[in-house]
């Protein structure tokens, strides 16, 4: 079996060693005798979503999703179909922004967004930053964030998580990321998939499900990955219990 996973914008998107998430995709496909394909598009490439199973958008400075708005608008309606007929997508920080109706910078001015989910962010007076807990479906997942943009969910439409530790969403209602159908907006960066693997055989599995395959995935040796994410948890809710 083949997977298709394309990391878009790589050269304009892609802080704190965002690609790592990327690696860390493939390296769970090989291990399991599944194989990645990797394309790596930005600015003016041919792209086809539906052909997709994986999308990954990083994240990036304001100035860079200022560059990339209208590129990524005009493939708007064939991410919008997709995305509705199942596509995984992995959204970190900028590119998380941008699935939203806007970004509005700290200047006022506002970096339009995709609108495929009810969300919209506003620069802040001060920077969010630091490590992340966030309680999801009973596990946790670790990371770092680095946002001024605080992000705001329209009506009805799920957060990832919860944030045990740190800011998330908007560092006021304890909300971390979207979920909308496969799609998931974060700003966990870190990257994200080497410290919480359990997330990416999630991603995995999903992007199975929608080619109707058995989504059964061979077990992997995670005791290391696990100890280390095990180490962070405690490490960073010992500081939120004392
Ligand atoms: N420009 C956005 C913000 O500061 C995104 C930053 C990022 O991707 N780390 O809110």
């Amino acid at each position: 079996m083949k997977l298709n996973i394309c990391h878009l914008y790589p050269d304009l998107l892609d802080l704190y060693g965002d690609r790592g998430n990327i690696l860390v995709l493939a390296a769970r496909c090989r291990w399991r005798g599944i194989e990645p394909i990797i394309q790596k598009a930005s600015l003016g490439d041919d792209l086809d979503f539906m052909g997709m199973d994986i999308l990954f958008l990083g994240g990036g400075s304001d100035r860079e999703q200022a560059l990339l708005v209208q590129d990524l608008m005009r493939r708007e309606k064939e991410l919008r179909s997709a995305i509705e007929n199942g596509l995984v997508v992995l959204a970190i920080c900028g590119g998380y922004q941008m699935l939203g109706r806007y970004y509005q910078m700290a200047s006022g001015e506002k970096i339009q967004g995709l609108g495929i989910i009810d969300i919209w962010t506003i620069a802040g007076a001060k920077r969010l930053i630091g490590n992340v807990v966030v309680e999801i479906d009973e596990r946790t997942l670790v990371g770092f964030e680095n946002h001024l943009g605080k992000t705001y969910l329209g009506e009805g439409v799920m957060p990832l998580g919860k944030v045990l530790f740190g800011h998330g969403n908007n560092g006021d209602d304890r909300e971390e990321g979207v979920r909308y159908r496969n799609v998931f907006g974060t700003y966990l960066h870190g990257p994200l998939l080497p410290k919480n693997p359990h997330f990416a055989d999630l991603l995995l599995e999903l992007a199975i499900l929608r080619r109707g395959a058995d989504t059964r995935l061979k077990e992997l040796d995670d005791r290391l990955e696990e100890l280390a994410h095990e180490v962070m948890v405690k490490r960073l809710l010992k500081q939120v219990r004392n």
